[in-house]
């Protein structure tokens, strides 16, 4: 398929410019070409989508569709984006300056998620209930929740697109999606793919632009029944108290400060080995990345010179280098933003033992690089240990027993992911049930399945993706009660003789 570089809108099955007119231009963040043009929206196309998002949900035979016809759009989905998806990780790529390999990786998760929630579309939804007494039929049954509002982030564009997308699907919703302004491309480029795959007009929706203006109706608009949002806690908020005016359906997968959790008695040489992953993945880009290490005091200066020394080595480089084995930052004013969090923390305190500046070179002059960056001597009273930086900083605190380890480890307002890195079985364990975080790896990090539902505690957001209650955050709960012999209830009954008054 020829998926369009000048890219607009999606509106009811069919591409439309901006009412505006205006155009924005997507940069690579790695070297500043020129990625895609795109028709930059506002709350009056938002507004057009929302209409059609509606009038396909109450006015057409989309929310009655079979479980097993929604499940076979989903699957036809899945099988062109396997065959689309060199197109799709080298647009992922460059949207994000992600390395392409990663994208590649990206794109398969997208491809697992579509796949999963075909099979979860068949789901029986209807359940019996016993209702207590004779001649009634009880009936829970589910339905779509309606139109769904999605705003996505720009760390991984397409996944966490997939994630509200594909359960929406699955359950006969409609949905508008406005993908972050700065890597738009692969959302885009979806709604191709679902026409492709026979997913009537009006079902998906795409709009485009900045967050506040062309996002604004998203979470205001009576027309909406849910919004699905990913993104920082500052936004999430704000979108929790525009939807309360409608009280809308509102689920929210935010921020993290994710702690990675090393004993003395772990495999030190895998630990180490991926604590550098938790935190430099992706450059710190990444929402459950393992940014706040806690290590068991007598091994605080192995684990911490061979981390200091390793990330002196890490090779930065654009999404083609094959070298490289990370990327550049989003955008320039994220790079201000990381500039200003290590300056900080240093003002707080904290000790430098690698990175803390930009890397040197002219390959690097047009992109938005940082070096990978460990603080070390922290303590949780510092901005930086509380703080989401969404940049490649590992800040490193120490503890000595079990307790204290539990401690700081919840110690954030935070509570979307964490690691135990020990060979004691039991106390993994029990660490993993104390932490009050989403997920919890043990002598692990990162992996995640479409199986398990992913989400955060506290202001880490509300509600969760994948997994079966990744598909039931996108449906209502109905019950059905049928009297089989109906009978005068005799609650109110006048006395004979009384009259009207
Ligand atoms: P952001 O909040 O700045 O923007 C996210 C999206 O919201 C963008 O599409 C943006 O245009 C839109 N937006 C902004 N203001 C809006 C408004 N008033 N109305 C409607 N839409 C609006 O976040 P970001 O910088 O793109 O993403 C990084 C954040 O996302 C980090 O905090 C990260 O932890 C979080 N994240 C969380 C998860 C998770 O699974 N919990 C996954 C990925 C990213």
């Amino acid at each position: 398929m020829k998926y369009e570089k000048v890219t607009e809108l999606f509106i009811d099955g069919k591409r439309q410019g901006s009412s505006s007119g205006e155009i924005r231009n997507v940069l690579h963040p790695a070297d500043g070409h020129l990625v895609a043009t795109f028709h930059e929206g506002g709350a009056a196309d938002t507004v057009s989508a929302i209409d059609a998002a509606r009038k396909t949900f109450d006015g057409t035979h989309w929310p009655s569709f079979s479980d097993e016809q929604r499940g076979k759009i989903l699957e036809q989905v899945a099988e062109i984006l396997e065959r689309d998806k060199e197109l799709f990780a080298q647009a992922e790529s460059e949207d994000t300056a992600k390395r392409i390999v990663e994208a590649r990786y990206d794109i398969d998760d997208v491809i697992s998620v579509f796949r999963y929630f075909a099979k979860l579309a068949n789901k029986p939804h209807e359940r019996e209930v016993d209702p207590g007494r004779e001649n009634v039929r009880s009936t829970m049954t589910t339905e779509p929740i309606g139109v769904v509002a999605m705003i996505t982030p720009w760390n991984y564009p397409l996944l966490q697109a997939s994630w509200k997308m594909a359960p929406a699907i699955a359950t006969g919703c409609t949905f508008v999606i406005k993908p972050s302004e700065l890597t738009p491309t692969t959302t885009s480029m979806m709604m191709d793919v679902f026409t492709e795959a026979g997913l009537p007009a009006g079902v998906a929706n795409l709009v485009l632009g900045a967050g506040a203006v062309a996002g604004g109706p998203l979470s205001t608009h009576p027309g909406v029944d849910m919004v699905s949002f990913t993104g920082s806690l500052a936004t999430g908020k704000r979108l929790m108290i525009n939807s309360a005016e409608t009280v809308k359906r509102v689920a929210l997968e935010l921020g993290g400060k994710n702690p990675n959790i090393i004993f003395a008695d772990a495999d030190l040489d895998a630990a180490i080995d991926n604590a550098l992953t938790a935190v430099f993945l992706h450059s710190g880009q990444v929402c459950s990345s393992g940014a706040r290490l806690l290590v068991e005091k007598k091994v605080h200066d192995q684990v911490v010179d061979e981390i200091a020394r390793r990330a002196e080595l890490i090779r930065l480089g654009g999404s083609h280098d094959e070298e490289a084995e990370t990327g550049a930052l989003i955008s320039a004013a994220h790079r201000d933003k990381v500039e200003r969090y290590v300056a900080d923390a240093l003002a707080e305190g904290a000790v430098l033992r690698a990175g803390g500046k930009r890397p040197e070179g002219s390959q690097f002059a047009n992109g938005f690089f940082y070096r990978p960056t460990v603080l070390d001597n922290c303590t949780t009273e510092m901005t930086c240990v509380q703080d989401e930086s969404f940049g490649p900083i590992l800040t490193v605190e120490t503890f000595e027993t079990e307790e204290e380890a539990i401690k700081l480890g919840n110690d954030t307002i935070f509570g979307l992911a964490g690691a135990v890195w020990t060979s004691d079985s039991e106390k993994a364990q029990r660490m993993a049930r104390r932490l009050r975080h989403g997920t919890i790896w043990i002598n692990d990090y990162h992996p995640y399945v479409a199986q398990a539902e992913w989400g955060g505690f506290k202001q880490s957001g509300n509600g969760r993706e994948l997994g079966e209650a990744g598909l039931a955050e996108y449906q209502e709960h109905k019950h059905i009660w049928q009297n089989l012999a109906p009978a005068p209830s005799e609650w109110f009954t006048p006395t004979k003789g009384q009259v009207n008054v």
